[in-house]
């Protein structure tokens, strides 16, 4: 799945988003709420709050690796590391 804001784009693999064991970290993870969990667990993502975005990469070390992006809109989508 993916989102996007005007700054920022997330996107996260449609498996793992699935998982609602790693939506809860996500959702506990992320400072400005960009993550949150349906009413099934499974993950979302929460538009309006992608901007936000403070690039601290909690969500990254949250999430196995490369199941979680961070696109910086802004800088040429360039991609979070
Ligand atoms: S980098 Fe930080 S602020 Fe941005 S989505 Fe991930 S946890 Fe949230």
């Amino acid at each position: 799945m993916r989102k996007d804001g005007i700054f920022i784009a997330v996107e996260v693999d449609d498996n793992a988003a699935a998982d609602t064991e790693l939506a809860r970290r996500l959702t506990e993870a992320c400072p400005v709420d960009i993550f949150a969990q349906g009413g099934d667990g499974a993950l979302e993502i929460v538009e309006q709050n992608l901007d936000e975005c403070v690039l601290c990469r909690l969500c990254l070390d949250a999430a196995p690796d490369g199941v979680v992006r961070i696109i910086k809109l802004y800088d040429q989508g360039a991609v979070l590391a």
